[in-house]
């Protein structure tokens, strides 16, 4: 058999290569695609069977089945619905009732369409077939350069007589019908053997070329294996490269084992067309012809084959294929996910400039900015959802309404149906007043007041779960909020910095003013329904693709300030420098206040007995640390330090000095730390250390130099200690949790090898 005669050729040039024995592929391990064909096994098929039969798609993995033509078979609709994954069809663009199917072009083989239409002797051009009786295919009829010939000439089915093809060349020989659709490499042969007169009208010589031989496939296909699908177009390529060079071999193949019926002979006949169809001189084998797919789409418009909004989408492989991948760094399984998805519905508050609102239906501000850039590195449409209220929102998208939010803060409530991006804005939260209030140092002091808050507002879930007795009065929107605290009606609304702002300059300058600051930041982010994961881990690699320079652009633009307006600019500005998180505070008017904020600022961050940055501010860095990876491929080390044996510090020598030991080793670490890096305390005697523009190796190598400062340092009472560490870095495909646990794992090991030693993982 010539397919074993292949396996052994291919197997002595692996050896070859290898110098191993290597078996070939079982079946078993091949991938099972089917082609349908769009006729019985001929020549007109050559490539696909010798690539099958030489093991040109075993060799790319693949398990091919050619599937004959059958009466009745739609290989259109088998293709769309992946019954088949591939398919013959004969014009480069696939047309369904006056519509483009959503196919993919892989290849064209026939440049040149052998499809003509063979007439009786006395029929010489196209207009004498009116009032004839015409044998054709529906599809051929309706859609190929012969439906364009005969719409060209007015032959329809009122004035002739069209009737679907018998494929019995008897009907034609017997005077039946007057014309038959057929192709130049097939019928002819026939026809010629038996000595028939005929003539030949070829749709070429009034304008209506067309491809033949198109090998397509559904995006679907494309989309869930776009690997493979360049593999079959390879193999086939191949396969048609091999088929022509060597036609004898070819046609034996055909002959002995697809078409017994056809005679050598006629293969041959066909095999010599088909060359001349290739123009293999012009094209290169299964080469596609855009220029010839836009005439054809162009001629069809014209003579309303196809209907007048019909446009082709991208069609071809490669077009698809490159789509992909100016998509910013998504994993195959996200773009798949996101094709799959087609839109992303989005809900937003429509209330909450500057950071957004919706009006006349459309989404304006900051985060309506953002989403317009990420809408650019996003291969489907967002969507927006139009609500009237955020707690109108919140209710759809607690019913899977909508996919998205476009910004919001996480709480635990939400958390229980929204997943949450990395915060791409923060803020500080603000208490509001009237003017005649004295400055709030804490919001322990009003709490017997009435709070405003916008009702379903993140900060309100907040202050509730810290002060169960709070007065919390919620209210619909923010100007209701200060319209309330106007009247009297609150004591104070509480909101972020930038929407009180926003307020004060434009409807309520000279009433209400800010008079304190509360100790919770907000922390803004992209909520994503969590019933779809994939939908998290995309927004969460496009927020850190949004550049500095366009971040500020996009608030210059949102928080502008009108000079007409009495209003502090200088306070404005402050403020807002909190907000663009360069330093901290809104100074000017209350010093105090300012004092206060730097206390609470570095209370927030700071662990109080080692005074190491604490667990939350270490999240944080890490944050930003991975948001400049994955944006710049920044390198990053980790490296978690933990104490050897503490336990039996604590339990000879008591907590006390337990304690005294870990502030004794925070202060030798801190001094021994490279200037860039930066330690924190992660955890009761576990600390760890941000290595930034360090990769595994000089993490390492910093980690080990630190240990060995431990090692040889002579701590007050204990005496000798020592401590292991686990060292990781930033990498492709791995987010701060997968650096975090493998860095885990590591000192795990170091411990299991015996303490006091590092251990890295890739
Ligand atoms: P090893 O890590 O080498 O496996 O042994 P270990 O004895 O250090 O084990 P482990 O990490 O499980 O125990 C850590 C101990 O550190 C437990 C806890 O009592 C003690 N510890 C944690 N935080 C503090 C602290 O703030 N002060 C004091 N004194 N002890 C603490
Ligand atoms: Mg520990
Ligand atoms: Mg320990």
């Amino acid at each position: 058999m010539l397919r074993t005669a292949f396996t052994i050729l291919f197997l002595s040039l692996t050896i070859l290569t290898a110098f191993l024995p290597v078996q070939p592929l079982q079946a078993s391990e091949l991938e099972s695609v089917s082609l349908q064909l769009d006729w019985k096994f001929q020549f007109e098929y050559a490539g696909f069977i010798i690539a099958k039969e030489k093991g040109f798609y075993e060799a790319e993995g693949l398990d091919v089945t050619l599937l004959e033509y059958q009466p009745g078979v739609d290989t259109v609709a088998d293709v769309l619905s992946q019954q088949t994954n591939y398919g013959i069809h004969n014009s480069s663009l696939v047309i369904s009732n006056k519509k483009i199917e959503p196919t993919v072009l892989l290849a064209t083989y026939f440049q040149h369409s052998p499809l003509v239409f063979i007439t009786q002797k006395n029929i010489t051009s196209p207009s004498e077939l009116v009032g004839k009786t015409i044998m054709g295919t529906t599809d051929e009829l309706k859609y190929s350069s012969l439906a364009l010939t005969l719409k060209h000439f007015g032959i329809n089915n009122e004035n002739s007589t069209i009737i679907e093809h018998s494929f019995n060349i008897q009907d034609f020989i017997d005077g039946k019908v007057d014309a038959m659709s057929g192709f130049l490499s097939n019928q002819i042969f026939e026809l010629n053997k038996r000595g028939i007169n005929y003539n030949i009208i070829h749709p070429a010589q009034y304008g209506f070329f067309m491809s033949a031989v198109n090998l397509f496939t559904s995006k679907d296909e494309v989309r869930q294996h776009p690997q493979r699908a360049q593999r079959f177009l390879k193999a086939s390529n191949a396969g048609w490269e091999y088929a022509l060079d060597h036609p004898t071999e070819t046609i034996q193949l055909i002959h002995d084992h697809y078409a017994p019926d056809k005679s050598i002979e006629a293969l041959t006949f066909e095999a010599t067309i088909t060359e001349e169809m290739f123009v293999r001189g012009l094209y290169p084998v299964g080469a596609v012809n855009g220029e010839l797919t836009k005439r054809t789409y162009k001629q069809l418009l014209m003579h309303q084959i196809i209907d007048e909004d019909e446009h082709p989408t991208p069609f071809l492989l490669d077009e698809l294929i490159d789509n992909r991948r100016t998509w910013t760094g998504f994993s195959d399984e996200e773009i798949d996910y996101l094709l799959k998805k087609e839109k992303i519905t989005m809900c937003v508050d429509p209330n909450w400039m500057p950071f957004e609102e919706i009006k006349d239906d459309i989404h304006y501000g900051i985060a309506a900015d953002y989403m317009t850039l990420f809408q650019q590195k996003l291969p489907v449409p967002i969507e927006l959802v139009k609500t009237a209220s955020w707690t109108e929102s919140i209710i759809k998208a607690q019913r899977r309404e909508c996919d998205i939010y476009s910004l919001a803060a996480s709480t635990p409530a939400r958390r229980k149906y929204m997943d949450f991006t990395t915060p791409y804005i923060t803020l500080p939260v603000v208490i509001a007043t009237t003017n005649d209030k004295i400055y709030i140092e804490s919001v322990e002091d009003i709490l017997t007041e009435k709070i405003g808050i916008v009702q379903g507002y993140a900060i309100a879930e907040a202050l509730r779960f810290k002060y169960p007795h709070a007065n919390i009065v919620e209210v619909a929107s923010i100007t209701d909020g200060l319209q309330k605290v106007e009247s009297g009606e609150l004591y104070c609304y509480i909101d972020n910095l930038m929407v009180i702002a926003e307020q004060i300059q434009k409807q309520f300058t000279g009433t209400i003013k800010v008079s304190g600051r509360i100790k919770d930041e907000v922390k803004l982010a992209i909520g994503t329904r969590n019933d779809e994961p994939l939908l998290n881990s995309i927004f969460h690699k496009l927020i850190p693709t949004v550049a500095p320079d366009e971040k500020q652009a996009i608030y210059n633009r949102w928080v502008s300030v009108n000079q007409e307006m009495a209003f502090d600019y200088h306070l404005f500005w402050t403020l807002f420098g909190v907000f663009a998180l360069i330093s901290g505070f809104y100074a000017v008017h209350f010093h105090q206040l300012n004092k206060y904020n730097r206390m609470l600022l570095k209370l927030s961050e700071t662990d109080k007995l080692t005074d190491l940055y604490n667990r939350c501010k270490l999240d944080e860095l890490l944050l930003e640390k991975e948001q400049l990876f994955y944006r710049y491929q920044t390198a990053c080390g980790v490296a978690i330090l933990d104490i050897d044996h503490f336990k039996q510090i604590n339990d000879s020598y008591g907590h006390q000095t337990g304690d005294s030991v870990l502030i004794e080793l925070s202060k030798l670490m801190t001094e021994s730390l490279r200037t860039t890096d930066v330690i924190g305390r992660w955890g009761g005697e576990e600390f760890l250390i941000i290595a930034p523009n360090s990769d595994t190796q000089e993490t390492t190598i910093m980690a080990e130099k630190m240990l060995e400062r431990i090692r040889s340092h002579r701590f007050q009472k204990i005496g000798a200690l020592t401590a292991s560490c686990g060292v990781c870095s930033f990498n492709d495909g791995k987010d701060i949790q997968n650096t975090i646990r493998l860095a885990d794992e590591a000192l795990y090991k170091a411990k299991s090898l015996g303490r006091d030693q590092v251990v890295t993982l890739p």
